[in-house]
């Protein structure tokens, strides 16, 4: 991946943050909420100093939950929930235009979860901001994207409307994926568990990576690595869906 220098390149990462899985390892513990919050602030507008630099890291922890005060506390001082709450609001601190969320609740207590989901969402809306969200738990999926892409050994195999792909999966695993998780949509509705293990992805299969795993699996899967193209609104990169033999 190019990554630019200069001024483009010094725009480009102000336009694109991260917030990481485990907010208690992505923040400095020797630095108080409000160094973490204001440099990145000053980083991007050096001329913001002093007692402009703490109204904009107070209204930074205010649009997050969390109160200005909080700004003379260190990380241990804060629960898993309200480091991540912090970490949102470092990453919302230079106005970007697209973030990246790796797992973002995944090490948070469950009851917590849907609090950050929700302010997410929440400043998604005020602030016009595009989320790459990153997860394993198909219900936070389902529940906050447009879009969804599924990748299978490191691969992108169907990427389609998230309405559309949780209603009718296209590719197999996608499939196998969604019975996978307890719906009461789904009770009655008949399952195909997933066999053998996931392949070394070092040396992956020959053809379609998911072939010894697959029950639609041909001949041509073994040996022709199937390639995204159109597929019920979407794209997937599977031959039986693409022959339309994959819907149920
Ligand atoms: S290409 Fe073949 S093996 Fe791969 S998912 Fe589709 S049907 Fe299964």
């Amino acid at each position: 991946m190019h990554i630019a220098s200069g001024a483009a390149g010094r725009e480009a990462r102000r336009q694109t943050q991260m917030i990481f899985q485990d907010p208690y390892a992505s923040l400095n513990p020797r630095w108080r909420v409000g160094r973490t919050l204001g440099d990145p602030l000053h980083a991007f507008t050096p001329t913001l100093r002093g007692k402009v630099l703490a109204e904009r890291v107070g209204a930074l922890l205010h649009a997050v939950g969390l109160s200005p005060e909080d700004a003379r506390k260190y990380p241990h001082e804060f629960s898993g929930g309200q480091r991540q709450r912090i970490a949102i609001a470092r990453a919302i601190a230079a106005g970007p235009r697209f973030i990246i969320a790796d797992e973002p609740t995944s090490a948070l207590d469950v009851s917590v979860q849907a609090q950050i989901l929700n302010l997410l969402r929440e400043l998604q809306q005020q602030l016009h901001v595009t989320y790459l969200l990153i997860s394993h738990n198909l219900a936070v999926v389902e529940h906050m994207s447009d879009t969804v892409g599924v990748m299978y050994l490191g691969r992108l195999v169907e990427l389609r409307r998230a309405a559309d792909l949780f209603a009718a999966p296209a590719h197999p695993y996608t499939r196998l994926l969604i019975e996978t998780v307890p719906s009461l949509h789904r009770i009655g509705a008949p399952r195909s568990p997933l066999s053998g293990e996931v392949p070394d992805p070092h040396h992956p299969p020959s053809g379609c990576a998911f072939h010894p795993r697959c029950s639609l699996a041909t001949e041509r899967c073994r040996v022709e690595r199937p390639v995204l193209q159109p597929v019920l609104g979407g794209t997937v990169a599977c031959h039986a869906a693409q022959g339309g033999r994959a819907s149920r």
